[in-house]
C-alpha cells in the first residue's frame, strides 16, 4: 500500500477532487488473470478534474500507475506502493465527425468498434475480440487479424505525469510499433482522435463475425488469462514454438498453458503471480534450449 495511506482524512481529501480512494484494493479482482496483492486505487469519473487530482498527488510525492481494464497485466502477489490510477468510462462517450472519432480512453475498445460500425465506420474489425479500454489498447498498440490500433490513431490526449501538464499528440509525435508504443509509463492517456475507413454496415459486420469465430475456435476467451504471454519473435509464432515442445497443460500450482493456445497461461486453479512467473520462466527455458529463441514479454508485470 501507499505511504498515502497513512494520511488522516485521504479519503475525503481524494473525493473532494472527485475521485474515489479505495485503500488495499485487491488487484486480484481489477485483473482479468486474476492474481496480484494490494494497492491503493484511486477512480476518477471525470477527466476534467486529472490536473487537480495529480498535482495533489505530486505534492505528495506519491508515484502512480494507470490502470485500464487489467486485461494485460500480472501484478505481483505482495501488491504494490504506487497509487494505481483508473478512469471509469464517461457517460457522454464518443463524439463523431465525418470520418473522424474522438474516443475517451477510459471507453471499452469492443464498445467503440460496435459503434463506428453503426455510423459505416470500419477499419476496427480485426479488434473486436480484444478487451479492456480503449487507453489500454493505446498503451500497447493492440492488435489482432492484421489490424493495429496506432494505424488508425491521429491524436492523442495525454496527461504527461513528468511535465505534468495536458498535451494533444498529434501523429507525427506518436510511436507505435509491435505491442509497443512512445508513451512514458506515468502519462495517463485522456483520449483519442481515431480516423477511420467508410464501410456498409453489413460488410462490417460480417468480419466481424469472421474475427470472432477465429478467436473462439483458437483462443481461450472465457478463461482468465491476460491474452499472449510473450511477443511473437520476428518470423516465428511463439503459440506454435510452444504447442511444438509439448507444453500445452503443463501446469505450475494454478497457472497452466492453455490446451487451446500455448502462448496463453490460464488461470484454473487460484494462481498466484508466482506460479504464473514460474510456468513463464519454464516456457522461457524451453523455448531457448529448443530453438535459442529468447522470448519477450507481452504481458505487462507489475513489480514493486
Ligand atoms: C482473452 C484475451 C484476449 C486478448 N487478445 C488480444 C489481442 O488479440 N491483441 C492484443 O493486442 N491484445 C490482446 N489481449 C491483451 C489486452 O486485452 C490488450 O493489451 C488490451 O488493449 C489492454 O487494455 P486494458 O484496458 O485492459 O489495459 P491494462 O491491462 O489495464 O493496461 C495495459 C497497459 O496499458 C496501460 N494503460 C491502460 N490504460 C491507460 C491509460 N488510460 N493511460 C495510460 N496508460 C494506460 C497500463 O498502465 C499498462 O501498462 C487479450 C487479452 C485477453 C484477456
Amino acid at each position: 500500500m501507499s505511504f498515502l495511506s497513512r494520511e488522516t482524512g485521504i479519503a475525503e481529501q481524494v473525493a473532494a477532487l472527485g475521485a474515489q480512494w479505495l485503500p488495499a484494493e485487491p488487484l486480484s479482482a481489477n485483473t482479468s488473470l486474476g492474481v496480484g496483492g494490494r494497492a491503493d486505487l484511486v477512480r476518477l469519473p471525470d477527466v476534467q478534474r486529472l490536473p487537480e487530482l495529480a498535482e495533489y498527488l505530486h505534492r505528495r510525492g506519491a508515484r502512480w500507475r494507470v490502470l485500464g481494464g487489467g486485461t494485460n497485466l500480472l501484478v505481483v502477489d505482495e501488491g504494490l506502493d504506487d497509487v494505481i490510477l483508473q478512469l471509469v468510462r464517461e457517460p457522454d462517450g464518443l463524439r463523431f465527425e465525418g470520418q473522424r472519432v474522438e474516443v475517451p480512453a477510459a471507453a471499452s475498445l469492443g464498445t467503440v468498434v460496435m459503434e463506428c460500425a453503426k455510423r459505416n465506420l470500419g477499419g476496427m474489425e480485426g479488434l473486436i475480440g480484444v478487451p479492456g479500454t480503449v487507453g489500454g489498447a493505446l498503451h500497447m498498440n493492440a492488435g489482432a487479424y492484421g489490424t493495429e490500433i496506432g494505424d488508425l490513431v491521429r491524436a492523442v490526449t495525454v496527461y504527461r505525469g513528468s511535465a505534468p501538464r495536458q498535451e494533444e499528440l498529434q501523429t507525427g509525435n506518436l510511436r507505435f510499433d509491435y505491442r509497443h508504443s512512445s508513451f512514458a509509463p506515468d502519462d495517463v492517456l485522456l483520449s483519442a482522435a481515431l480516423e477511420l475507413p467508410e464501410r456498409p454496415y453489413a460488410e462490417i459486420v460480417e468480419r466481424i463475425k469472421e474475427c470472432n469465430q477465429k478467436r473462439r475456435a483458437s483462443q481461450p476467451i472465457n478463461e482468465r488469462s491476460a491474452g499472449c504471454i510473450f511477443k511473437n519473435p520476428p518470423g516465428h509464432s511463439t503459440g506454435k514454438l510452444i504447442d511444438a515442445l509439448g507444453l500445452k497443460g503443463t501446469r505450475v500450482g494454478g497457472a497452466v498453458v492453455s490446451e487451446l493456445h500455448a502462448n496463453y497461461i490460464v488461470n484454473h486453479y487460484q494462481a498466484t503471480a508466482s506460479d504464473i512467473f514460474k510456468l513463464m520462466d519454464l516456457m522461457r527455458e524451453r523455448v531457448l534450449g529448443a530453438y535459442g529463441i529468447e522470448l519477450e514479454e507481452e504481458v505487462v508485470v507489475w513489480r514493486k
